[in-house]
Order: structure tokens, then sequence, then C-alpha cells
């Protein structure tokens, strides 16, 4: 949220007059304290004054280093605030999922400063997951990678099933991948999803797939766990010293650590939800080569529906502020993803007849206007306007509810014989156009033709009727520059002259008439 017109009459934090006025006060406390501290220890030199002045000068760099942490707390606290106010915005104009993922994602990487970001939803067509991925490399694109429904939909409790090994002969050659790209190994499964192959240290999968699983034979003898202890404390002590130096704004180096895949994988959920959520964020490290993870559920109205993990290079632990965002940003893009499901469901519906199931009237005038706009010259369209004969006579015979099941039948033969670009609709009662996508010089007959020979084949035999048979009229669009709706005009005309010529037949409209 912009903060509108009303300045506030004092800045908070760290840059505050009243706060800065106290850090002078207590930097020139110290100062005094030092330097007559000092003159002590060389007027008398013993180890009582030396004491004094090495506690003032700890006491002095403890306060700057409170100091700096303080104002890096503020910042920090600032870019978060600022960070989640992009991302809502982002979200709020965001009407499609694929809008939502680019503008969660891009802002989540630059305010959690991660390397990467992964969003785990369910593909539209609810065959398998989809992982997008955003890098924070510059000029590396967010990459799609689909993963097994099961990681989402199993049982908590039950192994993924695509998380076992695959048979020998079917792996992809192993590649290691770094933890700073995202080109993962596709491999194809029977049912044509294509998954990628797991791949990096602990492949294969499956002992790397279930992390956190001790093996029995593992009998740690209680000296070893005292060792593991100290070592762990000591560890922490020199963590907390380097944090320390590092408050105080000395150049500490990075220790470069190993790439691997690291134990840091913390999910902030609970119960079966984080279990869930922990095998999402298994399998999406093993594909995408990521360590240090920080992963979140998302949820819709009928439970858990995907994940956002965030991971970076360095091991360093997670802190609050990207916790923090990170939960809130997953409550948005849940809500969002949810809002943009309810409006394509809306907008299906007001798009598709509901008893054939084939786009309607309204969707065809849509794609009609909407390819004249977009026509480039050169592009070619045609249009084919399809009426069942002698539709009244079947009805009146066999009934009202035996015709819709032939309209059914004849929809799904006209989709059957169209090609995917193309748009196949049923337009009226007993009425079908499609409108093709830069047909050549003679696929609209052709498709004309196959459409006819499809219906005129339809075995209605369970509906105790013999047949039925389609009128077809094609017009195409030789000039360019001639609307859409002339064309419709010249296929119904074509289609008038099939059904005068004798019904189940094909006519091809003849040249436009030159404006
Ligand atoms: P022609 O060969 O000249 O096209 O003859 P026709 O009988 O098909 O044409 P007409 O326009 O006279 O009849 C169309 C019929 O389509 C009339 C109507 O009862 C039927 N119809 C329209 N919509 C539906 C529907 O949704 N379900 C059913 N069962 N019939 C419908
Ligand atoms: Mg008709
Ligand atoms: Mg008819």
């Amino acid at each position: 949220m912009t903060s509108g017109g009303q300045a506030p009459r004092h800045r908070a934090g760290a840059g505050d007059p009243s706060i800065r006025r106290t850090w002078w006060l207590l930097a020139l406390a110290f100062l005094a304290l030092g330097l007559a501290s000092a003159i002590r220890v060389v007027q008398s030199g013993s180890l009582g004054d030396w004491i004094v002045l090495v506690i003032v000068a700890v006491a002095a760099l403890a306060a700057m280093a409170h100091r700096n942490a303080v104002v890096r707390l503020e910042a920090g606290g600032r870019g978060e605030a600022e960070g989640f106010a992009r991302i809502l915005r982002g979200l709020s104009r965001s009407v499609s999922a694929e809008a939502i993922v680019g503008a969660i994602m891009d802002d989540l990487v630059a305010t959690t400063a991660v390397d990467h970001a992964v969003l785990v939803r369910r593909r539209r067509d609810g065959t398998a997951l989809e992982a997008t991925l955003v890098t924070r490399r510059a000029g590396v694109p967010a990459s799609t990678t689909p993963l097994p429904l099961a990681d989402l939909e199993a049982p908590p409790e039950r192994e993924a099933p695509a998380a076992q090994p695959l048979p020998v002969g079917q792996l992809a050659p192993e590649r290691a991948l770094a933890a700073n790209h995202a080109r993962p190994i596709v491999r194809r499964q029977p049912d044509g999803v294509a998954f990628p192959v797991p791949v990096g240290p602990g492949t294969p999968a499956a002992t790397a797939a279930a992390p956190g699983r001790r093996t029995a034979a593992a009998g740690f003898r209680a000296g070893d766990e005292t060792r593991d202890r100290v070592a762990a404390l000591i560890r922490r002590a020199l963590a907390e010293g380097v944090s320390l130096l590092r408050d105080l704004g000395l150049p500490v180096p990075e220790r470069r650590r190993r790439e691997r895949l690291g134990p840091a994988s913390i999910v902030l959920a609970r119960g079966d939800e984080a279990q869930v959520a922990r095998r999402i964020a298994d399998r999406v490290r093993l594909v995408f080569g990521l360590s240090n993870t920080l992963t979140v559920p998302l949820r819709s109205e009928s439970g858990m529906s995907g994940a956002i993990v965030l991971s970076r290079r360095a091991h360093e632990p997670w802190a609050d502020g990207p916790r923090r965002l990170l939960l809130a940003a997953a409550v948005e893009t849940s809500a969002a993803l949810a809002r943009v499901d309810t409006y394509r469901e809306a907008a299906t519906r007001a798009w598709t007849d509901p008893l054939t199931g084939l786009p309607n009237r309204r969707y065809f005038d849509e794609s009609c206007g909407l390819m004249s706009q977009r026509r480039r010259a050169g592009d070619a369209v045609a249009v084919l306007m399809i009426d069942i004969d002698r539709f009244k006579l079947l009805n009146d015979t066999y009934g009202h509810p035996v015709g819709d099941e032939v309209l059914k039948a004849v929809a799904t033969a006209v989709a059957r014989s169209v090609r995917d670009q193309d748009v196949p609709a049923r337009i009226g009662g007993e009425e079908f156009a499609v409108l093709l996508r830069n047909p050549g010089p003679t696929v609209a007959v052709e498709v004309g033709e196959r459409i006819r020979a499809e219906v005129e084949r339809l075995d209605l035999r369970s509906l105790r009727v013999p047949g039925v048979s389609v009128s077809v009229g094609v017009a195409q669009a030789d000039d360019p520059s001639e609307p859409i709706s002339a064309l419709v005009e010249r296929a119904d005309r074509a289609l008038m002259r099939a059904k005068r010529g004798g019904r189940n037949r094909v006519v091809a409209a003849g040249a436009a008439v030159p404006a």
C-alpha cells in the first residue's frame, strides 16, 4: 500500500533524530570513559585499571554491534513490508495463474534474497504437478517442470511411488545439476506426462527421497552423542562469534562449502501438511539440485494445493523475515489462485455449450473477433458452417432426448475432425461452425469432407437411429482484408447451396465479391 499524502511527523527507527541524539550521547560517554580509563592505565598501570579499560572497550564494541543490528533489522523490516506490499500489488493485478506465479515469484526472490524460488501446484489438466522455478541470476528465465501428482495426493504416511528407483536402462544419463541452474533431465512416462529424473548426490532417488530416515543399523554410542553435542556447541559458538564480528561491520569472508544436498530443509507447517510439504520439498531439492530450503504449503478449499519452496546456496539459517514473508505470501497466493480458479470456471461455463461440451456461439464470435484483430497480411483463415440434415424429423420420430444424444455424437465427430489450433463450436440448435486457422488452399474443404464422412459413419444403433448426416458450407479468405463476418456469411450461403443440392455434402463458397 502506498503511504498517500500524509507524511509521518517523525521518522521512526534508527534514523529518528531523538534516537540519533541518544547514540551520540552514548558514543561521547564511552569516549570519555575510555579516555579516563586510558589515562588511569598510563598513570598507574595497575591490573585493575587495565581490566576497567578492557571492559569499557568491550561495552563500546557491544553497543556498536547492537546499533548495527538494530539498523539492519529495521532495514530488513522495511524491506519486508515493501516486498509484501509489492507482492500484494502484483497478486491483485493478476488475472491468470501464470501471472500470479510470475508476480509472486519475482518479488519473493527479490525480497527474501534467496537464490531460487519454486512454486509447485496442480497442473490445470490435473494429470501432474508443475513446478515453476525462478532464479535470482539475471537473464535466467523461469522454467516449468512436471512432477508426479502423488507427491501431493498420496496419503502423508505413504511414500510417493515415483520416488522409487528407476529401472536400469530407463535412466537418463546421470548428470548432477548445479544448484544455480534449472534444466532438469526430463523423461517421458508411459501416460505421456514427462517427469524429471531426480539427479544429484544420493541417486538412486529412493535413498535420497527419504531423508530423515535413520538406518536401524546405526547404533549410536553415548560417547558419540556427547561428542556430537560438544561439537555442535563449539560450531554454534564460532558461528555466533563470526556473526558478532559481522555485526560490527567487519568484512568476515563467507566460508565456502561443498555444494551438496544439505540437511537444512525447513517446512513451515504441522501434521499431515508438513509431511506432504516435506515430500514436495524433497522432490524439488532433487529435481533442481537445491539445498537449504524453506517450504510452506499452499492451500485451497479442498485441502493442500501445492507448496512454495525457497532455496539459498549459502548454508545460513533462515531468519524470521523470510519465514514471515513466505507464510504471508503463501496465504495470499493460495487466495489469488483460488480466485483465478473460480474465475476460470465461471468463464469456462460462460463459453461452453452445456449439452455437447463444445465452445458456444459466444466463444466462436470472440475467437473470430480476436482473429480479425491479430490477423497479419498473409494469414489464412477459413470458416466451416455445419448443419444437421432433417433434424426436426429426427426429433419428431425418435423424441427430443434421442435428438440430444445425436447432437452430442455429432459434436464429438466435429471435434475429432479438426486440428488443435482450430475452433469448433455449437453455434445454434443443430448448427456447428469451425474457425480454421492458417489452413492450406485445400485444407478447409478436406476438413469439411472429413467432418461429413465422420458424421455419416457414426454408429447410432444404441439410440435405434439408423444414421444422421450433415451439410457443410466452406469459405476461405483469399484476401486477408476480408472481414471474418463476411467469411461467415459466405460459408452460410455455401451451406444453403449444400442443402439445396441434396444435403449430406460439402460445398465451397465462390470467391469473395470485391468490396
Ligand atoms: P435441414 O436439413 O433443412 O436443416 O432440416 P432441419 O429439420 O434440420 O432444420 P430445422 O431448422 O427445420 O430444424 C432444426 C431442428 O433442431 C428444430 C429443433 O427441434 C431442433 N433442435 C434445436 N436445438 C435442439 C436441441 O438442443 N436438442 C434437440 N433434440 N433438438 C434441437
Ligand atoms: Mg438449422
Ligand atoms: Mg438442420
